[in-house]
């Protein structure tokens, strides 16, 4: 929807405009309002209100038609027009003219940037092309600008594949292996719930919208459980915190089994009906009591029972998780293991009951349209893990050229010393689709201007609910920015690639995301000129999607023993798996350090809009006082925190929001605007999980010492 009115002067009315002059009415400003959709990620994919006068966006807003916005936004978003407007967006294409990472650049022309960009890959698709690697994920969500024409694009080039484990893979394969698909509860109906475990998540700070609703539970008496190792700002909130070790949820969730089991506090119909493998869950959670997992987390045992208890006896019971938890070696068991929890007690008969980590299952939009795999044909096209790009930018022969959209891998990749010495690679073609000059803009060849949410068509799903988003341009492309669809558009013809699909235009593709079989055949589709009026939709989605069962899995059941994880050799019953790096006192690197997001930053976007660093102040790790007493540390000076991977300099803050043993690297931060040029990645290591070949940013050995 598209509101247009005229204020003729401000805060002035229909009556006075009758009083102004020709000239005064001609000049007024023209002021619209556009509806939009939060591309950031972040499960809460709000429905944005930009209002423009004279064709400048002035102010970002949620908007209150949403229910799930409700008119509010996250003080991230709030400024979305500080980080538009930013003095320092890159508005042309640039071209280095300085060593790689040294950030010096010079202005070019786009015919000339495109033209020599052509030049560099053609020779390369000629003969290689499978050593060209994309390298994208989650900085802009939508799917047209993230993954349509640049898919369709590196398909025909016949580029590398890039396996996209960076976030979610592992709870993602956790989910498929147990629910069939990214599925569960309906956010809104945790409203009712009575009671609510926060699980691996900070919804203060990284779902502000499900914590709105889960605070409206607690209004209505629900009891709140947070289950985290850091005594979050969500933890203080809750009515219960259970701290536990990083990477030993697993344990928790199986003695929560344990429980329900021994005393029989189980729903056997919906067990019988719809679950396959209980009686070899049985047999592993039997052998967790509450003594051996209360050990192992580092909880009280009695916390653990009277977790199991409220667990079966306060009804509608709903576990909120999020992908704090499975960024360890154990992180797909651990999953797999809360997601068993709802169908042992039924909880999925109510509506206000199960579980959610992901619903972007729900969702029916067509990605396979938008994205042609059909279009690959380079049966040599390798499956790179951008986890594991230090490793393999390192890696002799296997990539000659990287084009990174969406994405700013020189600070989020793990260990990053080896992704900066791969970047840094001389003989390395590198182009980098950008707003801003990131870390990894530094050590482009070219570095292309791209536009932001506001000023490009887009359509989002969402992993927290499931709803449907359309993103209008609200302004014109700032300066000479380019869509990132109209960028591969125009690389494509440089390079002699005269496909149609290459060629297919925004507002085409938004429509296209909507033609899912599926979709076209419910009874309330999602169209396009709902869209258009409204700017969100509704899937069809059942208001208690398991009540009856109806797993999307190979058995049609919820997997308590995965025969997909079977048929991969592996364990189908969910188990613990104790971290990759858990460190005892007596190790040389004793601390066992998590980096969660800081509160103001979202990955690492905005750390450079200035308001909102200036809120997080500057690089910081939480440490808890008895560590710090050990080291002598005082609050609020500079440590060094370091493994053999690398070293990190931060401001220690001395704080009981880490626990005894474990430290908290807030994340995360630009290199270049940290104390010695790096970031918490410099610590995190390249091992992965055991389902999804994720990263382990949560699994990470330390030592911490003064900097005197
Ligand atoms: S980051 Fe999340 S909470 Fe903030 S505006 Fe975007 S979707 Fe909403």
């Amino acid at each position: 929807m598209i509101v247009r009115h005229v204020e003729p002067l401000l805060k002035v009315d229909g009556l006075v405009l009758l009083a102004m002059t020709a000239d005064a009415v001609q000049n007024a400003p023209m002021t619209t309002t556009i509806l939009g959709a939060c591309p950031h990620d972040c499960p809460d994919t709000c429905s944005l209100v930009t209002t423009v006068q004279n064709g400048v966006a002035i102010k970002v807003q949620g908007n209150p038609k949403h229910p799930l916005t409700d008119g509010v936004l996250c003080t991230k978003v709030s400024r979305y027009t500080e980080r538009t407007y930013h003095p320092d967006r890159v508005l042309h294409p640039m071209k280095r003219v300085g060593p790689k990472g040294s950030g010096q650049f010079a202005r070019v022309s786009w015919d000339e940037a495109l033209r020599d960009i052509a030049a560099r890959l053609t020779p390369i698709a000629e003969k290689t092309p499978e050593r060209i690697l994309p390298y994208s994920y989650a900085g802009t969500m939508g799917m047209v600008q993230g993954e349509s024409i640049a898919m369709r694009f590196f398909n025909l080039l016949g580029a590398a594949q890039l396996d996209r484990t960076i976030c979610a893979s592992a709870g993602g394969e956790a989910l498929a292996h147990t629910f069939g698909g990214k599925l569960g509860m309906k956010v809104q109906h945790f409203a009712d719930s009575k009671l609510i475990l926060i699980w691996g998540s900070n919804a203060i700070t990284s779902s502000v919208h499900f914590w709105r609703i889960a605070q409206e539970a607690k209004r209505q008496g629900a009891k709140l459980v947070c289950i985290d190792p850091r005594r979050s700002e969500t933890a203080d909130k809750c009515d219960q915190h259970l701290a536990l070790k990083p990477g030993t949820d697993a344990a928790l969730a199986l003695a929560l089994m344990h429980e329900l089991i021994t005393h029989d506090r189980l729903d056997h119909d919906y067990i019988q009906r719809h679950t396959v493998g209980f009686e070899a869950l049985r047999a592993r959670a039997l052998q967790w009591p509450p003594e051996r997992a209360a050990q192992v987390c580092g909880l009280q045992a009695d916390d653990i029972r009277q977790l199991a208890h409220d667990y079966a006896h306060i009804q509608p019971a709903a576990i909120r998780l999020n992908y704090g938890i499975q960024r360890a070696k154990g992180g797909g068991n651990a999953v797999r293991a809360v997601l068993c929890l709802p169908a042992l007690t039924g909880a999925w008969r109510h509506r206000a009951g199960g579980v959610v980590l992901s619903a972007s299952g729900h969702a029916l939009h067509n990605g396979v349209a938008l994205q042609r795999p059909d279009l690959l044909t380079n049966a040599r096209s390798p499956l790179i893990n951008m986890s594991t790009i230090g490793d393999a930018l390192n890696t002799p022969g296997l990539i000659e050229a990287v084009v990174v959209y969406n994405s700013n891998p020189v600070a989020v990749a793990p260990e990053s010393a080896k992704v900066v010495k791969g970047f840094a690679r001389e003989d390395l073609f590198t182009v980098v689709l950008e707003h801003f000059m990131t870390d990894t803009a530094d050590h482009a060849d070219y570095v292309l201007p791209a536009t932001t949410q506001l000023e490009h068509w887009d359509i989002h799903n969402s992993y927290g609910h499931t709803d449907v988003l359309l993103n209008r341009p609200a302004i014109q492309p700032l300066g000479e920015a380019k869509t990132n669809t109209q960028i591969f558009r125009e690389l494509s013809q440089h390079m002699g690639l005269h496909h149609p699909l290459l060629q297919e235009d925004d507002e085409s593709l938004c429509r296209l995301a909507l033609q899912h079989p599926r979709n076209l055949q419910s009874e309330d589709p999602v169209t396009w000129e709902r869209l258009l009026q409204d700017g969100f939709a509704h899937w069809p989605v059942a208001d208690a999607p398991f009540a009856q069962g109806g797993f999307p899995t190979a058995s049609g059941k919820c997997e308590l023993v995965s025969s997909s994880l079977v048929a991969l050799g592996q364990d189908g019953v969910p188990d613990h798996i104790p971290n990759h790096e858990a460190p005892h006192p007596q190790d040389r690197y004793p601390l066992a350090m998590i980096s969660p997001p800081a509160r103001n930053f979202l990955n690492s976007s905005f750390v450079n809009v200035k308001s909102l660093r200036d809120m997080e102040g500057e690089p910081l790790l939480e440490i808890h006082p008895e560590d710090a007493a050990a080291r002598q540390l005082t609050d609020g000076e500079m440590v060094r925190v370091f493994n053999d991977r690398g070293s990190y300099e931060c401001k220690a803050q001395i704080s009981t929001r880490a626990q005894p043993g474990m430290v908290v690297g807030l994340g995360i931060w630009w290199r270049k605007l940290g104390a010695n040029g790096t970031n918490v990645n410099e610590l995190t290591s390249q091992h992965l999980t055991d389902m999804g070949r994720a990263p382990v940013f949560y699994d990470c050995a330390v030592q911490v010492a003064a900097k005197r």
